[in-house]
């Protein structure tokens, strides 16, 4: 239950909250508790305004013109590509390609790989992964004909690095892509590790890093990992942007997979010629306003301190967890030796979209479904869904004190007897 400290902290971040209004509302005529933000999270008035300002003042296309807006638009849009370069610790802005979001981005991966590799297209990924990472290197190994397969995990929900060695031995050389941070257990992957084996055999490796974005410390060049995918809308910013960051001299081998306008240098009748990386595989006009959002949302971040806001999502998932622990016949799905961001769990006898409808009646927003992870709820735990809570900073202690105390009532609906 809470503590004076507790409060206290929940106090002293309440002029951060006031940056979200949309937090400050009521569902079912109760106070909103927001805890899906694994999901999606919400802006600040900082990136709304931002977004608000370029469109009330330099909107114009970007890369095009020899206007004066559209210059401007144009700097606002590399400016915001020199930001995110910056905040995952590129340290050329040509290495970051924006895209829809992560799921856009490993795609586009995928089928670069694809084309390039033919029929001796390789993938390896967790059994944890997002369908966002599993699907798109699944299908490109059917169309090719080439190698696709899985790292399984271990009793705790880490991934089995003996098992991953021994792919990687056994396996033809390729690309291994897994999250950094599981968006239903929560694992933090010990990245460092799994890329040093990778490079050890000669494969690349490509990150996802949808869920650590906003939780953990990711610096590509320390990592030094050969590609990494984000989406604005997990990391404060709008929604429809994404990044595939990679290393320049692997963009620049990699063909295209999408043509038109800006991406070409020649274009003749007999054959065309592509721009180098990043504007390579930005074909058409970009989101430039959501990329400029995205870096609003990094420099908030920034603003804040990262360290600051990984700390308070730390302690807020370690109460949530202790608070969750003390439900008779309540499970949480995996025991990682680091776990971010999230929490699944299940309740004996209960359907997880009955918790969630009736917690949902009371005003938390949680959520319940498969998370776009059926490998790993169906082949690992034998489920088809689970309820999951995943605060971020700006929520507060008392939201969690009461989103459990609407689990308890949502239980005792649901299973009177006990
Ligand atoms: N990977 C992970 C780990 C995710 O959590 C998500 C979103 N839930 C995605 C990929 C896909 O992100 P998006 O829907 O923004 O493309």
């Amino acid at each position: 239950m809470l503590t004076p400290e507790l409060i206290a902290s929940d106090n002293d971040w309440a002029p951060v909250r006031m940056q979200f209004p949309i937090l400050d509302q009521e569902v079912f005529k109760k106070p909103l508790a927001y805890l899906d933000n694994a999901a999606t999270t919400q802006m600040p008035l900082r990136v709304l305004d931002t977004i608000r300002h370029h469109y009330l003042e330099q909107n114009a296309n970007v890369h095009r013109a020899t206007h004066e807006l559209s210059g401007r638009s144009t700097n606002a849009f590399e400016a915001a590509r020199d930001t995110v370069a910056r905040y995952i610790g590129s340290k050329s802005s040509n290495t970051i390609i924006f895209t829809r979001g992560t799921t856009d981005s490993l795609n586009m991966l995928a089928q670069m790989l694809e084309r390039k590799w033919g029929a001796s297209f390789s993938a390896l990924v967790s059994t944890l992964e997002h369908h966002s990472n599993f699907v798109p290197w699944q299908q490109a190994a059917r169309r090719t004909g080439g190698s696709f397969a899985t790292i399984p995990l271990d009793a705790q929900g880490d991934i089995d690095l003996d098992a991953y060695a021994k792919l990687l031995d056994e396996l033809p050389v390729g690309i291994v892509s897994v999250a950094h941070v599981s968006n239903v257990l929560g694992t933090v992957n010990p990245l460092a590790q799994i890329i040093e084996m990778a490079h050890q055999r000669g494969w690349l490796v490509s990150v996802d890093a949808a869920q650590s974005i906003r939780h953990e410390r990711v610096d590509v060049a320390a990592l030094d990992c050969d590609f990494l995918s984000f989406s604005g809308h997990k990391t404060l910013g709008p929604t429809g942007i994404g990044v595939l960051h990679g290393k320049e001299e692997l963009l620049n081998e990699l063909p295209p997979v999408a043509f038109g306008g800006e991406m070409v240098d020649t274009v003749r009748t007999s054959g065309t010629t592509f721009e180098s990386a990043p504007l390579r595989f930005e074909a058409g006009t970009p989101n430039y306003v959501g990329a400029i959002g995205l870096a609003a949302a990094l420099d908030y971040l920034e603003l804040l301190g990262r360290d600051v806001v990984a700390e308070r999502e730390h302690a807020l998932l370690d109460y949530a967890e202790q608070r969750l622990g003390e439900i008779p016949g309540l499970q949480i799905l995996g025991t990682p030796q680091k776990r971010a961001g999230v929490l699944s769990f299940s309740v004996e006898g209960v359907h997880p979209f009955d918790i969630a409808t009736l917690m949902d009646k009371m005003g938390i927003a949680i959520r319940a479904g498969n998370q776009c992870a059926q490998p790993l709820l169906n082949e690992v735990y034998s489920l088809s869904s689970v309820a999951r809570i995943s605060p971020a900073f700006y929520n507060t202690f008392e939201e969690i004190d009461r989103a459990i105390d609407a689990l308890e009532r949502a239980l005792s609906i649901c299973r009177p007897a006990l």
